[in-house]
């Protein structure tokens, strides 16, 4: 039986979803683009049992389903596209979607991203939230991986094994960060707790050349850890010491899900980012034995 539930009451919601889930009302939110620096409004809307999560450009009538076989670009940030159509920086929302086990979402836009807004997962969770979970007729299922699958480039490397729980682990190593590493075994609370609060960083001596890419364009001292020789500039934002192991596992459980459907999987990843994270997704379901559909 459908039914909305209440958030952050109820046993139910607590267990863990084994019905698909959309949201139970529109909402809507206007920011900044972290890439183009352009104002776009988005609108998330309920959409219907096995619809899963769909990007619209109304400025270009156009319609890009959020899966790993639409990513087009993973430069500075996962691009979808179909036909033309792209819409960028679809992982921080896409997180959200994944912290929150939404499966069906219309996600509408008049511009070329989704607003930053804080440059976290938060931000997304908390809009997700206020349009409250409504249960779907139909159950949900998960993609069990079977077998490890691993894609690597130079010294990163990110992997897929089998697991009985979905769990994330990450090991990176910048100049000025040093070393960080972070495990997190996926839990919605833990998700808000842990994972969703960490923003997006970028290094200030990279800035110029990107904003002469038109890149970075909407990157403020508010939504994103800047970091100089020195460390970080903006400290008065950051959240946790390790904020940035945390914000890859943020973004490599946005990436994953554009697998269409959660994982039940151990991803482990080593200095990976977007590329190695979509080259992950192609070699799963490049060879149908290393995956099963079951129903949670
Ligand atoms: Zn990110």
């Amino acid at each position: 039986m459908a039914a909305t539930i209440p958030l952050g009451r109820g046993a139910r919601y607590n267990r863990g979803m084994t019905q698909r889930t959309t949201i139970a009302r529109d909402i809507t939110a206007t920011g900044i683009a972290l890439h183009s620096g352009v104002a776009v409004t988005m609108r998330l809307a309920p959409a219907p049992s096995g619809h899963g999560i769909v990007f619209h450009r109304a400025d270009l009538k156009a319609d890009i389903p959020a899966l790993y076989s639409n990513v087009s670009e993973t430069r500075l940030g996962t691009v979808i596209e179909k036909d033309g159509a792209k819409v960028g920086v679809v992982e921080h929302l896409m997180a959200a979607a994944a912290g929150l086990e939404i499966d069906d979402l219309l996600v509408t836009l008049d511009g070329p991203e989704p607003p930053i807004l804080d440059g976290d997962a938060l931000s997304y969770l908390a809009l997700l939230e206020s349009g409250g979970i409504h249960e779907q007729p139909e159950r949900r299922k998960a993609i069990r991986v079977l077998k490890p699958v691993m894609v690597q480039q130079g010294d990163a490397r990110a992997t897929l094994l089998p697991a009985e729980a979905l769990s994330y682990d990450f090991e990176l190593s910048f100049p000025v960060i040093g070393e960080q590493y972070f495990e997190f075994a996926f839990s919605r609370a833990g998700f808000r707790c842990e994972i969703a609060p960490a923003r997006t960083f970028g290094f200030l001596k990279e800035l110029d050349a990107l904003n002469s890419m038109n890149l970075a364009r909407g990157a403020t001292l508010l939504n994103t850890l800047a970091l100089d020789d020195g460390g970080v500039v903006n400290k008065d934002v950051q959240r946790f010491a390790d904020e940035f192991v945390r914000h890859k596992i943020l973004d490599a459980i946005g990436d994953m899900a554009l697998a269409g459907a959660p994982l039940l999987a151990r991803f482990e990843g080593v200095k990976s980012g977007h590329t190695l994270n979509n080259a992950l997704l192609r070699a799963l379901f490049a060879d149908p034995a290393n995956h099963e559909l079951v129903e949670l």
